[in-house]
Formats: structure tokens, sequence, C-alpha cells
């Protein structure tokens, strides 16, 4: 079968090309007509000799995931449901800003951690996406977008909360990482990308060794008793683990702050006085606030926090001196906010397995 080149990052470009006979400069330059220019035909890759292009005519392929179905928000974001095979779907949401384009990236068709607020969640866990479908949402973006006026791509930042836990499907995520940072493919500032973790405490070392980019934890939750039962990891990590990994990972940062999400849960979470146990229990970890309005999901009771609440929860934060900000509700209205990306899992049974396989 042909070799997806989507699935290699530079290194591994380099490792196939030499087992074929090929030179280390030769792979670079068909990893930049890939991914810098998105072309996905090697008859057209006019600097590489003929007899090679010939060679990977046969050889290889460039394929991302098909999409199924896109859908347009009335405030621009974009929302693509890709075919990952089998009956599984996955969502790719592209916000449109001012100053900056950010594509939210799927890394697991469902999830296996049940967090029980969230939409993948409630579908199960699936499998892990490959590189070539996590790296192949971003240039199947920027080239369904196109380049701006200034022949740049539109996207300048990739923040991997889409479907999935990233950190649980490590390897596929941190070569994908490495094109979106390589210079020779997307040349994405490392302060750019962000991993969103429910904080897996070793994969979370094994990033800030092996590629360390902005950190977002979803911590929702100022004590163990209540994480335990909204994300229900932390059984496995608690708090004083999570935030101790958190410290180490800063070690390495590309950022000197953790940004901990915080979705607002309705008379669950967002108290002031629970606003003032999350002030002592993060005194230690140099951190920035993201409040998340809960997005409704079909599936569970919950309800969005009323503004003045989040406001006053807010306010804690900040007079302790914690940058917070709420963020804004994009794709609402193509149920393309956080939380609520369904895709679409067939097989929901592996979830057991997957949490053997992971070591949890
Ligand atoms: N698995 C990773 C990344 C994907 S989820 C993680 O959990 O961090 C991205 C963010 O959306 C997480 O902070 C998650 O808790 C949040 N989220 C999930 N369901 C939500 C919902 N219904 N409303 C608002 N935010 C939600
Ligand atoms: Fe998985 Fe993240 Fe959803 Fe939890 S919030 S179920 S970790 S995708």
């Amino acid at each position: 079968m042909a070799e997806n080149l989507l699935n290699f990052d530079a290194q591994q470009l380099a490792d196939w090309f030499a087992e074929q006979g090929e030179k280390p400069f030769r792979a670079r330059q068909v990893l930049r007509w890939i991914h810098k220019m998105g072309e996905s035909d090697f008859a057209a890759m006019s600097d590489i000799a003929n007899s090679l292009r010939e060679k990977l005519q046969q050889q290889a392929c460039v394929t991302a995931p098909v999409v199924q179905r896109e859908e347009l928000s009335t405030d621009g974001t974009r929302k693509w449901l890709l075919n990952v095979g089998t009956g599984n779907a996955v969502e790719t949401v592209y916000i449109p800003e001012a100053e900056r384009g950010t594509l939210c990236v799927s890394t697991q068709a469902g999830c296996a951690l049940d967090c029980s607020f969230c939409s993948t969640g409630k579908q199960g866990f699936n499998r892990n996406l490959s590189t070539a479908e996590i790296v192949g949402q971003l240039w199947w973006a920027n080239r369904e977008i196109g380049k701006d006026a200034n022949g740049n791509w539109p996207i300048s930042n990739v923040v991997f909360m889409g479907m999935g836990e990233p950190l649980l499907n490590f390897n596929n995520t941190v070569s994908a990482l490495r094109l979106m940072l390589d210079d020779n493919a997307y040349g994405l500032s490392r302060r750019r990308v962000t991993v969103s973790t429910s904080g897996i405490v070793p994969a979370m070392d094994r990033l800030r060794e092996e590629c360390p980019v902005a950190l977002a934890v979803s911590l929702h939750a100022p004590n163990d008793a209540l994480r335990d039962v909204l994300v229900p990891v932390n059984q496995k990590y608690p708090l004083r683990e999570l935030l101790a990994a958190c410290n180490r990972y800063l070690e390495k940062a590309p950022r000197d702050f953790i940004t901990f999400e915080y979705v607002m849960l309705a008379g669950v979470n967002d108290s002031e006085k629970q606003a003032r146990e999350l002030v002592s229990l993060v005194r230690d970890v140099p951190c920035k606030f993201n409040l998340i309005p809960f997005n409704p999901i079909p599936q569970v009771q919950y309800q969005r926090s009323g503004s003045d609440a989040i406001r006053r929860f807010r306010d804690v934060l900040m007079q302790a001196d914690i940058v917070t900000t709420t963020r804004k509700t994009r794709g609402d209205d193509i149920a393309g906010a956080c939380g609520q990306l369904a895709g679409q899992v067939l097989d929901k049974t592996k979830r057991t397995r997957n949490l053997a396989g992971a070591g949890l």
C-alpha cells in the first residue's frame, strides 16, 4: 500500500527516504512541498527529479481525512466533520479573529475519560487518530481557506481542544506537533500551539521533555472530591500530583504560566466560596484562568452559570492577582463550541480496553 507521507514528521520522513536510498535534502524538499505549499500531487513538485517524482507516485501518497460535512456559523466559525473510517467521524473547528486564525483539532475518535459534562466523553472511545489525521486537519483547513493577500496561510494558532485526550495519543500528537513547529512545514511558534489535557501526569512530563508547547490544563474544580466526579481521571492523578506536574512543566515551557480551563456549571462549581478555595489551591502555580461557560449538550442536566455568577467568580480570582478571561462562546449555533463536538463514533465498547492500554 502507498505510504501516506502526512504520517511522518521531518525526522521520520528523512528515515523513510533513507530506506528508499534517497538523500535527506530530498526529504526536506518534499516536506516543504507538502506542508508549506499544501501540495499533494508529486507530479507538481517541480524541483524534484522526474525519476523520484515517479517513484513517489508509485509508492507514496498525501492523504488527509475526507470531509463529510461543513458548517458555517453566523460568527464566521467553520466546523468540518471528517470521516476517519469505519463509521467514525471527528470534528475540526476554525475560529477566525482579527489578529489570528485558530484551528481547534481533534486527536481521538471519542474519548475514554468520560468527563461528566463533555459530549465527546459521552460517545465513549473508539480509536486514536494517526499523525496524518491530526496534522491533516491543519493541512486541509489551510488549503480550504487559502492563503491571504501576503501569501500566508490563515491559521496562526492551533489548540488541541477538539475531540479526545491528546496526551493519551502521545506519539501521534507529538509527531503532529513537531510538524506544526517545523520551519520546513508550518513554522508555528511554540507559544501559539496549545495542548489541552485533563491532567495525564506522566504524559505531561514526557511532553515537557519531548516537545514543550503551551499547556492548558482542564481543572474545573477546586478540590479532589468534586473533581473526582467532574473529571474522573482525577481519581488516578489527584490535584496535588497534577499541580506538581504543572510546575515541573513550567521549567521548560515556552510560556511562563499554565492556562487553567474551568467550565462554569451553575450551582456545581461556580460559587464565590469555591473561587476562594481555587485561589488557595493554585497559590504556588504561575497560572492564568480561562472560564468556559458550559455549552449545553443533550445527554446531561447541567446548566450554564449565569453571567453574574461568572463575573463574581472571575472577580475573586482577579483580586488574588490571577489573570482571568472568560471564553467567548464561538460557533455554538453549529455545536462547534467547547465540549459540543460529537462527530460520530460507533463503537463504544473499547473504553475499558483503552484505559488499560494507557496504563491508567
Ligand atoms: N481532552 C482535553 C482536550 C479536549 S476538551 C481536555 O479535556 O482538556 C477541551 C476543553 O473543553 C476542556 O477544557 C473541556 O473540559 C472543555 N469542555 C468539555 N465539555 C464542555 C462543555 N460541554 N462546555 C464547555 N466546555 C467543555
Ligand atoms: Fe475527554 Fe477532554 Fe471530554 Fe474529558 S473533556 S471527556 S478528557 S475530551
